[in-house]
């Protein structure tokens, strides 16, 4: 499919979504006609939650805007962008650190499919130290994620974590 550069899409684990996370999908969602929510599905990444768990959460939480659809896919998302004609990749970088691994990833993606431009977007200062990774360790000792999650994850961090600790 010809690419569309109105046409975005933004790729990520989202085990669990962030506030973070949801920040950089609504202002990138502003920016483009479409933009696709790309859950990867992918079955090397030790996830907490499946892949269908961690899209119905952001369906959930971004039921309010028009223009996003929330997916998941397996595969290289270089191939989904291909199939749907997608012209832009956005991916948030919170600090420098992220930096290095975002661009080497970049100069790939744009060898595998080299119509499809990746572009970076800065996280809001308020959200630049949150991490999925960091959440899900404190959601384990039992402090309270509610500043850095919606009240949907609170609540299915909760009940996840239960079972994991049972
Ligand atoms: P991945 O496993 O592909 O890094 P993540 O779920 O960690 O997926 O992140 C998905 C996307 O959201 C990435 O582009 C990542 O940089 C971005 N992101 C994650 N947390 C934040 C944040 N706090 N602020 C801005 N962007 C973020």
């Amino acid at each position: 499919m010809k690419p569309s550069y109105n046409v975005a899409m933004l790729p990520g684990s989202f085990d669990p979504p962030t506030n973070g996370h949801i920040d950089i999908i609504e202002r990138s969602a502003i920016l483009y006609n479409k933009l696709f929510v790309v859950v990867a599905d992918n079955v090397q990444k030790n996830c907490i939650f499946t892949a269908e768990e961690r899209k119905h959460m952001l369906e959930q939480i971004l039921s309010g805007h028009k223009n996003i659809e929330v997916v998941s896919y397996r595969g290289l998302v270089v191939e989904f962008a291909r199939e749907n004609g997608i012209g832009v990749m956005i991916r948030g970088v919170r600090a420098l650190v992220d930096f290095g691994y975002e661009f080497e990833l970049a100069m790939t993606n744009k060898q595998l499919n080299e119509s499809l431009e990746v572009l970076f977007m800065p996280t809001s200062p308020k959200y630049f130290q949150l991490r999925s990774s960091a959440i899900k360790e404190m959601a384990a000792y039992g402090a309270d994620i509610s500043p850095m999650v919606p009240p949907l994850v609170v609540q299915m961090m909760g009940n996840r974590v239960k079972l994991l600790t049972q």
